[in-house]
């Protein structure tokens, strides 16, 4: 089996709108795929469909090559880790893992074998007999994988797992999720609008805009090589600006008023660009071009600076060692840019 999930020309329409639109997309087996994108995007539509919560209006739904796209969801045999786990608070671990097997008409032994093996794959061996409370934040997402785990279904789904959480919280269990996927080897299809998530995550993300999938790639290939301005603007800070450009080997030459930059981009072009910049790609304090600073604000690690630039104003990260100040002329250079046509 080559593609543990393909979607092929899925559309969903309510009313008027089109959530989802002609979605091409595969999920081979142990990858761990984020659908990213903004509010209202469709990854959440998506995800239902996949798990048979939504019909599409078109197009198909394979699993390890089979078409299920008119199988009821209780057919599909997939695991589901919902928003905060969704542990039930009144049953023990061992009660909450074994759930989903309690309607198959499993013997007794049967059950405790294979909760425990589910419990002990996720390193919660000997919790079972524990309320979900007593547990920290990272264990209780064990619980819910191990709940979804014990179905052995050939995908999991994860919808905002981890949106209840506090931020702390939230990047510690996302960091032990990841471990375990590796560890594990589980075939995944997450839903976030949180990019950081995505980027920690995933092996592959697909970002997603109006119902479109607008790039598929590695966390890196997302971040570094963004597919149009959509991407590069939705994943970090980035400043927009507009120019010029000329081909240049592989990339392109953007003219910025008197200034020229060197740019990634998809396909070199020429003609009006929109140029996207990184505020950690704006280096304040070294290289040839000059700006005043603007505005600044401390964060702790770096400080945030609004650079009043030729080009109007842009954003840079600065260590915090650096201490920049409002009304000081700084020079500045751009490490990394990319282009699109505007
Ligand atoms: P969010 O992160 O806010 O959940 P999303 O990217 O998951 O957003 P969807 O929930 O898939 O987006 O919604 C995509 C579009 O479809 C939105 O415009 C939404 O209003 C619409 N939509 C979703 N479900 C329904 C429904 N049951 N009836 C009508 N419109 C819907």
């Amino acid at each position: 089996m080559s593609v543990a999930l393909r979607l092929e020309g899925l559309s969903k329409r309510f009313g008027q709108t089109l959530a989802v639109d002609r979605l091409e997309l595969e999920v081979p087996p142990g990858t761990f795929l984020t659908l990213l994108g903004p509010s209202g995007c469709g990854k959440t539509t998506t995800l239902r469909m996949v798990a048979g919560l939504e019909q599409p209006s078109s197009g198909r739904i394979l699993l390890g090559g089979r078409d299920i796209t008119e199988l009821p969801a209780h057919q599909r045999g997939l695991g589901m880790v919902f928003q905060s786990y969704a542990l039930f608070p009144h049953m023990s671990v061992f009660e909450n893992v074994a759930y989903g097997l309690r309607n198959q008409r499993l013997l007794a032994a049967e059950i405790r074998r294979r909760v425990e093996a589910a419990l002990e794959r996720v390193g919660l061996g000997g919790l079972g007999d524990r309320a979900p409370h007593t547990l920290s934040g990272g264990q209780q997402q064990r619980v819910a994988v191990a709940r979804a785990l014990v179905l052995e279904p050939p995908l999991l789904l994860f919808d905002e797992p981890l949106s209840n959480l506090d931020a702390k919280l939230r990047r510690s269990v996302r960091a032990e999720l990841r471990a375990l996927q590796q560890e594990l080897g589980i075939t995944a299809l997450y839903v976030t609008h949180d990019q950081e998530e995505a980027l920690a995550l995933s092996d592959r993300i697909a970002v997603m805009n109006a119902g479109r999938l607008q790039q598929v790639g590695t966390p890196e290939a997302i971040y570094r090589y963004p597919a149009n301005p959509f991407v590069a603007g939705f994943i970090g800070m980035t400043t927009l600006l507009q120019g010029e450009a000329q081909p240049n080997g592989q990339g392109v030459r953007v003219r910025l008023g008197s200034v020229v930059l060197e740019a990634y981009t998809p396909e070199p072009f020429t003609g009006p660009a929109v140029l996207a910049l990184r505020p950690e790609d704006v280096r304040v304090g070294e290289g040839e071009l000059s700006a005043v600073v603007r505005r600044v604000a401390y964060l702790g690690e770096r400080f945030e600076v609004y650079l009043e630039s030729p080009w109007g104003e842009v954003l840079a990260y600065v260590p915090s060692e650096v201490r920049p100040r409002a009304g000081e002329a700084v020079p500045f250079r751009v490490a990394w840019a990319t282009a699109y046509p505007a």
